[in-house]
C-alpha cells in the first residue's frame, strides 16, 4: 500500500488519496471535476487526463509551522482542520533536499534556544519557516517568518545553513506580528543573497521571490502551459489578456506568438517580479498591471476594447460574477480558464455559457496524491 510509504498518512492530511493505488487516484479526480459540473448542470466530458510521470517528491514549496507541544519543539505541517502541529521526519512528496533543510534547521532551532510563537499566548519568535527549491536551477530560498524583527543567532544560523547546503541562494526574515494563521507578513529583509533565486520553465527564466505565487510542480507545470499554447491559434497581430497572472508565466509562454500580452496580477511583489521576469527574457511586447481582476476587466469592457484571447487563472476560490459577466462583453474568440478549484471552475463556467461553449477540457494531475486537481477548459463562443 501506498500509504505504508509515509510515516504521517492519517495525521497530517495533505495527501488524502495516499490509499489509492495512483490509477485509481486519477478516477478520482476525474469524477469529482464531472461530480462539481454535473451540481452545476453542465454536461462536459474529458478530453485528456495528464498523469504525473513521477507522482513523488514533486513539490517545490515547504512550509513548516514551529510550536512547542508537550514541552518539545515541534515543526511540520498543520493537522488537517486542527492547531496541532505533526512532527515532520519525512515528506514524500518534497524532495531530499527539502526534507534535509527542514531537519537541519529544526535542530538549529533547538540548538540557538529559539523559542516558537505561541498563538495563545502571543509570545514567542519562530513562526513558520518556508523552502522553496527552483527544481531547474537546483536554487534554494528561505524564509524564516518570525513575529518581531528579533531573530536571535541570526548570522551563524544564517552561516551555518549556507556552509552545509550550498545550493541554498537566498535567505529572508520575513516579519509577521498578525494574530491570524496567514503565513507570510508585510516586512521583509534579506539576510542572503539576492531576495529572489530562479527557475526555468518551457526555456524562460523566472524570478521567485518569497511571497509570489510559483506552481508546486514544476514538471506538470510546463505540461499544464503546453495545453494553453494548443488551445489557441494565436496570429501575429492578436491581442491576448492573461488574467491572475503570477510572475507572468502564461503571458510571458504566449507572448512569442502574439503582437501584444496584457498580463494582471494584484500581488505587488509577484507583479514586479513579472517585470523583471519580462527584461530578463527579452520579451517586450507584454504588459503588466497591478491591479485587481475584475476591475480591469470592467475597464476594458466599458472602454469596448478589442481582445482576441483571454486566459484566466484565478486561485482557488475562483473568479467574480462582475469578471465573468465583463470578459463575455468583449466577446474573446476563445476563454482558456485554467483552475485549481472544480467546484469554483463550475460555477464560474455556467455564466461564461451563456454566450461561450466548452470545446476542450483536460485536466494536470498536479497535486498527485492529494484531492486537488488542475482543469483547463476551452472555450469558443457561440
Ligand atoms: N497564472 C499564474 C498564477 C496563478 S495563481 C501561474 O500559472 O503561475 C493565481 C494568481 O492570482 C496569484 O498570483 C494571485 O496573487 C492572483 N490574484 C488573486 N486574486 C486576484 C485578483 N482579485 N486580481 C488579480 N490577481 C489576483
Amino acid at each position: 500500500m501506498n500509504s505504508k510509504k509515509c510515516p504521517l498518512y492519517g495525521k497530517c492530511g495533505g495527501c488524502q488519496l495516499l490509499h489509492l493505488p495512483y490509477e485509481k487516484t486519477i478516477e478520482f479526480k476525474k469524477n469529482y471535476v464531472l461530480d462539481c459540473f454535473k451540481k452545476e448542470g453542465i454536461n462536459a466530458k474529458i478530453n485528456k487526463f495528464i498523469s504525473a510521470k513521477e507522482p513523488y517528491n514533486y513539490r517545490n514549496k515547504m512550509i513548516i509551522g514551529f510550536k512547542i507541544q508537550n514541552s518539545k519543539v515541534v515543526s511540520g505541517f498543520y493537522e488537517e482542520n486542527s492547531h496541532k502541529i505533526i512532527d515532520l521526519d519525512y515528506c514524500i512528496m518534497h524532495s531530499e533536499l527539502q526534507n534535509n533543510i527542514a531537519k537541519y534547521i529544526k535542530q538549529l532551532i533547538i540548538d540557538y534556544k529559539i523559542k516558537p510563537y505561541d498563538e495563545d499566548r502571543k509570545t514567542g519568535i519562530i513562526r513558520y519557516v518556508l523552502i522553496r527549491e527552483a527544481i531547474y536551477t537546483k536554487q534554494i530560498l528561505i524564509t524564516f517568518v518570525t513575529s518581531s524583527e528579533v531573530l536571535p543567532s541570526r548570522s551563524e544560523i544564517v552561516k551555518k545553513i549556507c556552509a552545509k547546503f550550498k545550493e541554498v541562494k537566498t535567505i529572508i526574515q520575513n516579519i509577521n506580528p498578525r494574530k491570524t494563521s496567514i503565513v507570510l507578513g508585510e516586512k521583509e529583509k534579506v539576510l542572503f543573497g539576492k531576495p529572489y533565486i530562479e527557475d526555468k520553465l518551457m526555456g524562460l527564466t523566472f524570478k521567485i521571490t518569497s511571497k509570489s505565487f510559483y506552481q508546486v510542480n514544476p514538471k506538470q507545470t510546463e505540461l499544464l502551459y503546453q495545453e494553453v499554447v494548443n488551445s489557441l491559434d494565436i496570429k501575429k497581430d492578436d491581442l491576448i489578456i492573461d488574467a491572475y497572472s503570477g510572475i507572468g508565466t502564461i503571458g510571458m509562454i504566449l507572448s512569442k506568438n502574439a503582437s501584444d500580452v496584457i498580463s494582471v496580477e494584484n500581488n505587488t511583489q509577484a507583479y514586479k517580479a513579472a517585470i523583471m521576469n519580462a527584461r530578463d527574457n527579452n520579451i517586450k511586447n507584454i504588459h503588466f498591471i497591478n491591479a485587481d481582476a475584475t476591475e480591469f476587466i470592467n475597464e476594458m469592457a466599458l472602454e469596448n476594447e478589442r481582445v482576441d484571447w483571454l486566459v484566466l487563472d484565478p486561485p482557488r476560490t475562483g473568479s467574480t460574477i462582475s469578471f465573468l459577466k465583463n470578459a463575455i462583453k468583449l466577446k474573446p474568440k476563445k476563454i482558456i480558464y485554467v483552475s485549481c478549484g472544480p467546484d469554483t471552475l463550475a460555477r464560474d463556467l455556467k455564466i461564461l455559457l451563456e454566450k461561450y461553449h466548452i470545446t476542450y477540457i483536460s485536466l494536470v494531475d498536479m497535486f498527485c496524491f492529494t484531492k486537488h486537481i488542475e482543469s483547463v477548459v476551452c472555450l469558443s463562443i457561440n
